[in-house]
């Protein structure tokens, strides 16, 4: 799926696939490959920076959330970072939004999204 603007809540991610290209991004912190799915990182500003950038973002644009981390892996029940994201975008209309995650926990998402008196994405 093509998009215009990527999201990643967490650095690093639990579920370790070995095939996961995105494992390089800890050594950007001088971390091991093998360390990506010990050391979460969970992105405590990406709500709040989220909600002043968004106004720059066309409408046509659209955003990925997950591509070098799971924004639903288990982290995302202690922290609520991808949570967080998303009531951002719930306030908006005509979003175009992607969500990569091999986890059934975005489908509890999902279904509170759909509950908003503004639904906005197309998934
Ligand atoms: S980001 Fe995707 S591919 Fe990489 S470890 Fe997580 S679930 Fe696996």
């Amino acid at each position: 799926m093509p998009f215009h603007w990527t999201i990643n809540p967490y650095r690093g991610c639990e579920y370790g696939c070995k095939y996961c290209y995105a494992r390089y991004t800890h050594e950007f912190m001088e971390m091991a490959p093998e360390e990506f799915e010990d050391k979460i990182y969970a992105k405590s500003a990406a709500a709040h920076l989220l909600r002043q950038e968004l106004g720059r973002i066309d409408r046509k644009e659209y955003i990925a959330i997950g591509t070098a981390t799971d924004p639903y892996q288990p982290a995302e029940r202690r922290y609520g970072r991808t949570r967080a994201i998303l009531e951002v975008f719930a306030r908006e209309r005509g979003r175009h939004l992607t969500i990569t995650t091999k986890s059934d926990l975005v489908t509890a998402t999902s279904t509170s999204c759909a509950r908003s008196p503004a639904p906005m994405w197309s998934v």
